[in-house]
């Protein structure tokens, strides 16, 4: 239901009137809330000039809730279609466009050779990189759901983009280049096209403009290695990352380092969130695998789990005889943690020595931990004050010098450009524990068949075999310490 007279809009650049009425309207019919404003924009020169204008009759309204731009041949099938886009752009308020097809990598306006994410029905078939709700570079222009944000703050370009192409790409990349987010979302549509290019002279000017803007205007960024601090450097195009191996010592580093607040419910509510919850029974196998490494090697005790969520590993400690406790930034997550009966959980490590004075733990696991961490010396020292001398440390971290984080550092497994700020490699990760006093037992890649459901792996391997590597990634890296 629509709340407080809140609106929807929908808005379509008009070429052919018979099209728009056999493809568009009847779609527009199955979703419009009785109070869904519908505009058609007929004389367009220019796709860009066309959605400024009604951008700009729109972005005064303050009850907009969403605007919707779609193609006249693009019809939408979905009848949640108001619900799903209400429900997404609440839960999270970054998010500046949604769209149904889409891809990261993107290196040019033929952004499906990056690699794609959604899915769409066409008239020549079935585009399908998988659906589901993913994060991307750019979605087609199809339909472009734009939050109210977007409307009142972007722009297309019509300076630079006259024609039909590389607005929706154009569009994208400035959403995220001012901190915004665009995603795909399961969402049925049915685009009355056959595809192809349309005026392929056209496109390549158009693709030249959208390179020279967003690909070619790079500019020179440094971070420090979190291991050596060594500076770092990457040429970067706006609102990108990359990630550069640290010339001294190999550490992959995030340029520019991500921002996401890590001390906030950021992570565990944006990019898990309710799925994380509903997918408990593989968080508690997850921590079964884990607590049965740890057992190898100490039995009993107190366990402290370090930036442990919602606290499946405290609780699969606690039922193997350790005495367990939680440190998780997160209040979300930790009151999760706290519902499973971990009574002893904790924001921050360095708060520790106050909340236990005198009291040292017998084992610490960090399992995924590290690669969110800017300061990681300063952390693990704080990490070592707590354990027992000669007590073990258990760490997990995705293997940076895994075959493909190697071949594509960016578009490899666990790239996370939004949250991992390093990337370690056995030799990275011994040294960075070796620089912050631990004594280093064993460091150990190993793929991440340990954990994945059997069909999740395979269709890792899948991936894999297509990008040409024979054998599947160790993409996961262990190391075991003592204080
Ligand atoms: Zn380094």
């Amino acid at each position: 239901m629509p709340s407080n007279g809140a609106m929807f809009a929908f808005a379509s650049v008009v070429a052919s009137e018979e099209k728009f009425r056999r493809c568009a309207a009847p779609g527009l019919q199955r979703v419009s809330e009785p109070d869904a404003v519908v505009a058609q924009y007929t004389d367009a020169t220019s796709m860009t000039s066309a959605y400024n204008e009604i951008l700009d009759a729109f972005a005064a309204r303050e009850d907009l809730e969403a605007l919707v731009l779609l193609h006249e041949d693009t019809e939408i099938l979905d009848s949640e279609f108001c619900a799903k886009v209400r429900r997404r752009l609440a839960a999270d308020p970054e998010i500046a466009v949604i769209g149904v097809v889409g891809a990261r990598g993107v290196r040019s306006l033929a952004w499906w050779e990056g690699e794609g994410a959604g899915r769409v029905a066409e008239t020549r078939g079935l585009v399908d990189f998988g659906g589901g709700s993913e994060e991307v570079d750019t979605v087609d222009g199809l339909l472009l759901v734009l939050s109210p944000w977007a409307v009142r703050n972007l722009r297309f370009d019509d300076e630079r983009f006259r024609g039909f192409h590389a607005y929706d790409a154009d569009f994208c990349f400035s959403a995220r280049a001012a901190g915004r987010k665009v995603v795909v979302d399961e969402i049925a549509v049915f685009h009355h096209t056959k595809g192809g290019y349309g005026d392929e002279q056209e496109f390549r000017r158009s693709d030249e403009a959208w390179r020279a803007k967003w690909r070619e205007a790079g500019e020179q960024r440094a971070e420090p290695c979190t291991v050596c601090h060594a500076d770092v450097v990457a040429e970067v195009a706006a609102g990108e990352r990359a990630i550069v191996a640290c010339p001294a010592c190999g550490t992959g580093i995030t340029i520019p380092a991500p921002d996401r607040d890590i001390e906030s419910d950021g992570i565990w509510v944006e990019q898990y969130g309710g799925g994380r919850m509903a997918n408990r029974e593989h968080w508690y196998a997850e921590a079964r695998v884990r607590a049965d490494w740890v057992g190898r090697h100490v039995t009993g005790g107190l366990l402290v789990d370090i930036g442990g969520g919602t606290g499946e590993m405290a609780a699969v400690a606690a039922e193997r005889g350790f005495r367990s406790a939680l440190i998780e930034p997160s209040g979300w997550a930790a009151g999760q943690a706290r519902e499973l009966g971990v009574e002893r959980v904790l924001g921050d490590v360095a708060d520790w020595p106050d909340v236990a004075p005198g009291e040292h733990a017998d084992a610490v696991t960090l399992f995924h931990v590290l690669e969110h961490v800017h300061e990681p010396l300063e952390f693990l020292a704080a990490v070592r004050a707590i354990l027992r001398p000669g007590a073990p440390l258990f760490v997990e971290v995705p293997n940076f010098a895994a075959e493909d984080a190697q071949r594509d550092p960016v578009a490899w497994t666990a790239t996370a450009l939004n949250d991992h700020v390093a990337h370690y490699t056995p030799e990275s990760l011994a040294r960075l524990m070796a620089d912050a006093g631990f004594a280093v037992a064993e460091v150990t890649p190993l793929p991440s068949m340990v954990y994945d459901h059997p069909a999740y792996w395979a269709s890792k391997c899948e991936r894999w075999r297509a990008r040409g590597m024979v054998r599947p990634s160790e993409d996961l890296l262990r190391l075991r310490a003592t204080a």
